[in-house]
């Protein structure tokens, strides 16, 4: 969940159900309650459970296209 400030905030034992119908995952009203009101808290650092370092990537540069396109290509 990104916050505000760019920050990420990750938020694990979620209880989640599954819909019998079409398999789709939801979560029950009272998580959903309790996740909304730790997003209103800001998620507060000192509340969390553990941290962790995440690598974050980018395909800015790592793109190799197949064909070359002229410069004034436009898709639509
Ligand atoms: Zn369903």
């Amino acid at each position: 969940m990104w916050l505000a400030d760019g920050a990420l905030a990750v938020v694990e034992d979620i209880p989640a159900r599954i819909c019998g119908e079409c398999l789709e995952q939801y979560y029950d009203e009272d998580a959903a309650d309790a996740l909304r009101v730790l997003a209103e808290s800001g998620f507060p650092a000192a509340e969390a459970a553990r941290v962790v370092q995440v690598p974050v990537f980018s395909l800015q540069g790592r793109i190799r296209r197949r064909i070359r396109l002229p410069d004034d290509t436009t898709f639509d």
